[in-house]
């Protein structure tokens, strides 16, 4: 006799992945994976939260990547914007640092240990400025899992949105529900400050997908045991939970802070008033960038708990014309190359002229779409071309 629902969750086939038949009974594809879950956890050798439990035998400190190291791989990928890589590659190099460290505390019996805290990372940029690629390509040098949330997607619990806590289902489907493996992941938040608080003052009424978030947030980011939805969403009471630590996961936010310009400005302004003059001067953006702090993002709306959370700030700057070329033609996989390898499999030649090229970017800049705005114009430039392909041996831009 088959059976069409989950013996567990009652789900019926159509609603499901897989249903695996068994006898008189079936069970879909996410009961088995919350089964192995459970199978896990009650085996003490094999939980990540047991004390004993080794964090990673392959992680050592000869082993680890230097600072330099880490720069000089983000450099394959990411043009410019070498504050960020410095700052980002002594952060994770300290972070797996902190990790060695607590593995050889946990196996020493003396007292007094000095903990060292993680150094979560807030990266300020505008859109397509690569705070994204950054993150991706830090994560894909560590070998860890790595997964992107919208911190607009998320309210505060009871409220119609997200629970904060759904951020760590997407790292453990990523890390194939490999608790152990999640627990080492990188999480980018973007949008962070999307989610400030509507004043600088503490609200008065609710502001659930704001500072609520922000408060929900707190406790992921300051390392704690968390239950997690396996499915994301919002959680409800009859659900079962993986539990995660989130002591090792490091989190990276990153936001265009629109108008965060003008709240530097503004305190270096009052800072300059009896002192030089010199400062009232008007700066370049990135000069003042350079002076951000986390009393603008404050002043932003970020809660002061939630930067204290994040010890470092980098910024990220406007991407002009000639890194925009750069971005085009000297990456690992740039644009450029991307192109020309794809006409190359009908056997076509494809050409960029230096002229071909600026024009793209001249076009992408007045979009306003940073770098993200290449590929558009560069698909466009190529639609009637990549329509005939095949028509013509080579191809010029
Ligand atoms: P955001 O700052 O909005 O997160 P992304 O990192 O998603 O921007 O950038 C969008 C795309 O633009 C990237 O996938 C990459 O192709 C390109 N890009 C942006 N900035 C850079 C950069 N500094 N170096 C190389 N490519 C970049």
């Amino acid at each position: 006799m088959s059976v069409d629902r989950c013996s567990f969750c009652g789900k019926s086939s159509t609603e499901v992945g897989l249903l695996i038949q068994g006898g008189s009974a079936a069970i879909c594809d996410s009961c088995t994976r919350q089964a192995q879950q459970v199978l896990s956890m009650k085996d003490p050798s094999k939980s990540s939260l047991s004390p004993n439990s080794e964090l990673d035998t392959t992680l050592s400190l000869d082993k680890l990547k230097k600072p330099k190291e880490i720069k000089s791989f983000l450099d394959q990928y990411v043009i410019g914007q070498d504050q960020a890589k410095k700052q980002l590659s002594i952060a994770v190099y300290n972070h797996y640092k902190r990790l060695l460290h607590n593995q050889i505390v946990q196996s020493t019996d003396e007292d007094y240990v000095v903990d060292i805290e993680k150094s979560n990372i807030i990266m300020i940029g505008e859109t397509g400025t690569g705070k994204t690629l950054l993150a991706k390509t830090i994560a894909r040098e560590l070998n860890v899992p790595f997964c992107i949330v919208d911190a607009t997607i998320l309210t505060e619990a009871g409220y119609v949105g997200e629970d904060v806590e759904s951020i760590l289902s997407r790292l453990l489907m990523v890390a194939d529900y490999d608790v152990e493996r999640a627990e080492k992941g990188i999480v980018f938040i973007d949008e962070i400050d999307k989610i400030a608080r509507k004043s600088d003052n503490p609200s008065i009424s609710r502001d659930v997908s704001g500072e609520g978030v922000q408060q929900g947030l707190l406790k992921l980011l300051e390392g704690s045991i968390v239950n997690v939805p396996p499915q994301g969403g919002r959680k409800h009471p009859d659900q079962k939970y993986i539990q995660v630590n989130t002591a090792n996961i490091l989190f990276i936010a990153g936001g265009a802070f629109d108008g965060i310009q003008d709240i530097i400005e503004s305190r270096l302004n009052k800072q300059a008033i009896g002192f030089s003059q010199e400062k009232l001067e008007k700066k370049e953006e990135k000069d003042y960038l350079f002076y951000l702090d986390s009393m603008d993002l404050k002043k932003f709306g970020l809660i002061p708990e939630l930067l204290g959370r994040f010890p470092v700030i980098t910024y990220l700057t406007k991407l002009d014309k000639e890194t925009m070329i750069r971005i085009m033609t000297e990456p690992k996989n740039a644009l450029m190359k991307q192109f020309v390898e794809l006409f190359a499999l009908d056997g076509v030649k494809l050409e960029f002229s230096k002229e071909g090229i600026e024009q793209i970017v001249e076009e992408t800049i007045t979009k306003g779409l940073g770098a993200r705005g290449l590929r558009a114009i560069t698909e466009k430039k190529l639609e009637d071309e990549m329509f005939r392909i095949g028509e013509v041996d080579i191809v010029k831009i």
